[in-house]
């Protein structure tokens, strides 16, 4: 699943991927290229991911709009280890992520 907003040729990324698979419940999560986690949802199944994170919907739009107000592209990870090992844009959004976990530990 992709979706795109606004007018760049090469938007700034924001990865979505489901960090819990149970029976019961997912947690999606929405990850900047930055490094900021924006958004996250809890839901009970894993096929509404695209309408909750925004795919097929305007949900969470808003959230997306105001962290790259000029645009973004929304990218569905199915295998988070896959995507770590084959897209370099998404290893360096976890290695960013968990820079600024460490920063915030480290001030804490
Ligand atoms: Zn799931």
């Amino acid at each position: 699943m992709e979706r795109r907003k606004g007018e760049l040729s090469d938007p700034p990324r924001i990865y979505v991927w489901c960090n819990s698979c149970s029976h019961q419940w997912h947690t999606m999560v929405a990850l900047a290229e930055d490094g900021a986690g924006i958004s996250g949802h809890v839901c009970s199944s894993h096929g509404f991911a695209g309408y909750d994170m925004g795919f097929n919907s305007e949900q969470k739009h808003e959230r997306y709009d105001e962290h790259y107000p000029d645009g973004w592209e929304l990218i569905w990870v199915e295998d988070f280890k896959a995507s770590m090992a084959g897209d370099s844009r998404f290893a360096a959004a976890i290695e960013a992520n968990r820079a600024r976990a460490d920063l915030e530990k480290a001030n804490a």
